[in-house]
């Protein structure tokens, strides 16, 4: 939408409309919002672009970025391939999953891949936290103060910053349980138990949860442009404060960017940030 109001001839590749929003059951922090489907706001974001002259290549997956000339190339893996004099990149992330029976079935009525985002839904109930990382200690840290009771299960010791290991043995609702790992997640139309493996002595328990909060890690979809672009170790896209990559002319935006913090307004401010910049950068080459 910045793009196309900037009378660039813009166009959209992207195997689905609404990314990770499109997946996510509630938002309760998207200002001018109170609470909003994650579908209806993607469909919010459509219908409005759609309004722009864009062209759209829905469902078609980008296999490669290369700069021939000027020229920027984005190859598709229908065959298809689009030039262009500016990219930017905003394919987001996958979070990764346990694979364990339950998860996928259960994801979004119990099971949970963004604690701050769901966190709220849990008002006073029994969770486990699994990850052990930075990523699940300040889950069990936000949650200590929301949930009744907070299971931290790791498959092995903490590994997360002393300062939130710190805060997490000082926090009274949050019951440690390392060297466990979660063998399955029961329930028919919401979470109910967890089944957890003791990876020492191989015995297994099952505990009653009412959530089931997964917090092992990301991965960046950033794999087609790794030859081209900077990345940090975790393969997240290095970008300014503008958004601009190292290579002139391509830019990225949301979480595939090594922006910290991985939210809905962020990514969507991000983007309009680079569509900016994008535009700048195309005024200087005339
Ligand atoms: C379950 C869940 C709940 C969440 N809840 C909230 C919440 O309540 N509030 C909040 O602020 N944040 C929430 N988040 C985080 C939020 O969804 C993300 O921060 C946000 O969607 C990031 O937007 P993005 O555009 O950068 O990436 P994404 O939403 O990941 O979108 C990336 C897009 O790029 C496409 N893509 C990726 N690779 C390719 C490729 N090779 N070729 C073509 N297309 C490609 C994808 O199909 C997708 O359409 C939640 C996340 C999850 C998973």
């Amino acid at each position: 939408m910045y793009a196309a109001r900037k009378n660039l001839s813009t166009i959209v590749v992207a195997m689905d409309i609404g990314g990770q929003v499109g997946l996510t059951r509630e938002v309760a922090n998207y200002p001018g919002f109170d609470s909003v489907t994650g579908p209806d706001l993607a469909g919010r974001y459509h219908e409005q672009a759609a309004k722009y002259d864009i062209t759209e290549l829905i469902g078609e997956r980008v296999t490669g970025l290369s700069i021939d000339g000027r020229c920027k190339v984005v190859e598709l893996e229908s065959g298809r391939s689009v030039r262009a004099s500016t990219v930017i990149m905003a394919t987001g992330v996958q979070k990764r999953r346990l694979n364990v029976p339950g998860e996928g079935r259960l994801s979004g009525r119990g099971v949970v891949y963004c604690s701050t985002c769901d966190g709220p839904l849990f008002k006073g109930l029994t969770i486990a936290v699994v990850g052990a990382g930075n990523s699940g200690l300040e889950a069990a840290i936000e949650m200590d103060g929301v949930a009744a009771r907070v299971y931290l299960v790791s498959i092995g010791d903490w590994i997360g910053d002393a300062i939130l290991q710190d805060k997490v043995s000082a926090a009274k609702r949050v019951e440690s349980l390392r060297f466990h790992e979660v063998v399955e997640i029961h329930g028919d139309d919401k979470v109910s138990a967890v089944t957890l493996r003791d990876v020492r002595s191989g015995e297994t328990k099952t505990i009653d949860v009412d959530g089931v909060f997964i917090e092992v890690g990301l991965y960046p979809n950033s794999e087609f442009a790794l030859d081209l672009l900077e990345t940090n170790v975790v393969g997240e896209i290095e970008v300014d404060k503008n958004g601009a990559t190292g290579v002139r002319g391509v830019f990225a935006a949301g979480d595939v960017t090594d922006n910290h913090d991985k939210q809905i307004v962020v990514a969507a401010g991000e983007g309009a940030r680079a569509a900016l910049a994008a535009f700048g950068y195309l005024v200087k080459q005339q």
